[in-house]
């Protein structure tokens, strides 16, 4: 006998529904968004939808068909957030393009994603009049600004502007129903592992993922809240909040290019955010502007930090001094970015509180959706006993099975002979309530003597120093060893430590043979473009470091 079908309605998930949605049930809700252009702007879901409708027409009169990429060069905003709408709605394929890469990486990704239209901001105008020759795909370029921003002579041919654009639309656009399974963005991932590949969702993947990430166990996001992302929406869809906040209805705050932490500092306040999200990195930032200035946060109740280790002593410093709630976060482009969050169960409730505090600081559960797995070299699974370590792997409807012009490459893995699982270059434990904690990359792990030394754990003991403002743990040639922890440490502004206090410091802290061999004081640590410690040219900056032989 054939199985009985469901006979529900058939919707397909598509990206429109949550700006439609926003737009019908959070009509008045604001969208605030302090500008390139220096100044603030208020607008509301009713008006980004209507206009994101106006985007898509005006895109559709430029010639744009079904699946033709539209690039983004943009900080967040409102008239990013009507691109990400406005081009996904109607077939085309949003892609979101880092603007701190180098130029030649910029050109590099607009070509491999041979992108039709590309919209940029302001200050990028002199960037891309210096590689709009070098754009061979890129047939209209978009100066997302008014009519009095756009230059009287640009060497750009037919350099558009994105207001007269919007503008010269009536908005009678219905959106149209396709196949949820249609591409709807395209992300690179940041390349500091290799040349950058290109992830692309589909429609069902990112509007799974909103729903996903919006879930009490996840961001937790509700119509009550005020987001700011500070997380770039160039960075892996800012996270997904663009589409989990329309899905929610709330207020969003973006914060455009204006990410030190006295600007961050005065749009938390003036606009009463309680919810953010962001890299540690931009966190230091915040809190040493707050913490100078002797300030305290009136509305800011949580933030997600992930994208790299949170170090614990940030996160304490969130909760205890000034009372934000702080869930750490691992994911990856590839991923949409949301894989594990931590948040605790019921039967943690009766823990003391520094062992809610370990569990808390691990990259936590899987939301449903995803299912991961740690695997040894030969693809056996590993026990979720908390202390095997192994290659983390995952699967779910929101992580890729291939790169974007790579259908012929397959990058899944077996686990215990059964395929599909994408391997993450990510070393992990998973305890037996399934929190997963990083160990490392697998690139970044220390290998000494055959056993491997985790950085993150070396750089989370270095942060907890008070006189620490970032380290970072890399690999240093050792001619016994092969490689010992050397440290890379940046000073708090006038404070002092020197080298022997620091490694006396690691003492009781871990285990002896893994103390760093030597640490380096330096002004400054290289940062990704997506604000991570770009390991691989620290690497190469002391590769010549001599380690001391006592
Ligand atoms: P890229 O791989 O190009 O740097 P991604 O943003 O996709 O760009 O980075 C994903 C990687 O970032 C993960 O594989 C992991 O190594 C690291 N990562 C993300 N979140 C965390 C976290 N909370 N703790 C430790 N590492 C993390």
């Amino acid at each position: 006998m054939p199985a009985l079908m469901g006979q529900m309605m058939q919707m397909p998930l598509l990206i429109s529904s949550l700006v439609r949605h926003a737009a019908r049930h959070s009509a008045d809700t604001e969208i605030v968004s302090k500008r390139v252009e220096g100044d603030m702007h208020r607008t509301t879901w009713a008006e980004v939808e209507l206009r994101s409708r106006k985007l898509a027409q005006a895109l559709a009169r430029l010639g744009c068909e079904a699946g033709d990429r539209v690039a983004t060069l943009a900080w967040n905003g409102y008239r990013h957030l009507e691109i990400y709408y406005g081009a996904s709605g109607s077939q085309l394929v949003c892609h979101t393009i880092n603007p701190r890469l180098f130029p030649e990486q910029i050109v590099w990704i607009a070509n491999d994603a041979a992108d039709k239209v590309l919209c940029f901001e302001l200050n990028f105008l002199p960037l891309i009049e210096k590689i709009a020759p070098q754009l061979g795909s890129v047939k209209h370029f978009v100066l997302m600004a008014g009519r009095s921003h756009m230059p009287a002579n640009s060497p750009i041919p037919n350099l558009l502007c994105y207001e007269e654009l919007v503008e010269a639309e009536n908005g009678d656009y219905a959106w149209p129903e396709f196949d949820e399974n249609t591409a709807s963005s395209i992300c690179y991932t940041s390349g500091t592992t290799g040349n950058p590949k290109g992830a692309v969702y589909s429609h069902r993947s990112s509007v799974l993922h909103a729903y996903a990430a919006a879930l009490p166990d996840a961001m937790d996001c509700a119509a009550s809240d005020v987001v700011l992302p500070v997380v770039p929406m160039f960075h892996v869809n800012a996270w997904g909040l663009p589409y989990a906040c329309a899905l929610v209805g709330c207020k969003v705050v973006m914060p455009g290019p204006h990410l030190d932490g006295k600007s961050l500092y005065e749009l938390f306040e003036n606009e009463k955010v309680s919810f953010s999200a962001g890299v540690p990195t931009v966190w230091l930032g915040l809190l040493t502007y707050v913490k100078s200035n002797n300030l305290k946060f009136s509305t800011f109740k949580r933030t997600v930090i992930g994208g790299s280790a949170c170090p614990p002593a940030m996160m304490k410093t969130l909760q205890e001094d000034f009372g934000v709630e702080v869930i750490h976060a691992w994911g990856m482009t590839e991923l949409s970015p949301l894989g594990t969050l931590s948040k605790l169960k019921a039967k943690h409730a009766e823990l003391p509180q520094d062992a809610r505090q370990r569990l808390l600081e691990k990259q936590g559960r899987v939301i449903y959706g995803i299912d991961m797995a740690i695997i040894d070299d030969d693809g056996k699974s590993l026990p979720w006993d908390g202390s095997s370590s192994g290659n983390l792997v995952v699967r779910g409807p929101w992580v890729i099975d291939r790169y974007f012009g790579k259908t012929d490459e397959s990058p899944l893995v077996s686990v215990d002979g059964v395929g599909g699982w994408f391997p993450t270059g990510d070393v992990a434990t998973i305890d037996a309530d399934g929190f997963m904690q990083i160990t490392d990359r697998s690139k970044d792990v220390i290998k000494s003597g055959g056993e491997w030394i985790s950085s993150i754990d070396l750089e989370n003991i270095a942060m907890a120093h008070p006189a620490v403002h970032e380290a970072a743990a890399i690999a240093a040639r050792h001619p016994k060893w092969d490689e010992r922890p050397l440290l890379v440490v940046v000073k708090k502004p006038n404070a002092e430590v020197t080298r022997d206090e620091l490694l006396q410091f690691f003492e009781g802290r871990i285990a002896k043979w893994q103390i760093p061999d030597d640490v380096v004081f330096v002004s400054e640590i290289p940062h990704t473009a997506t604000g991570k410690i770009q390991k691989l040219k620290l690497r190469d900056q002391f590769k010549d470091h001599r380690l001391p032989t006592i």
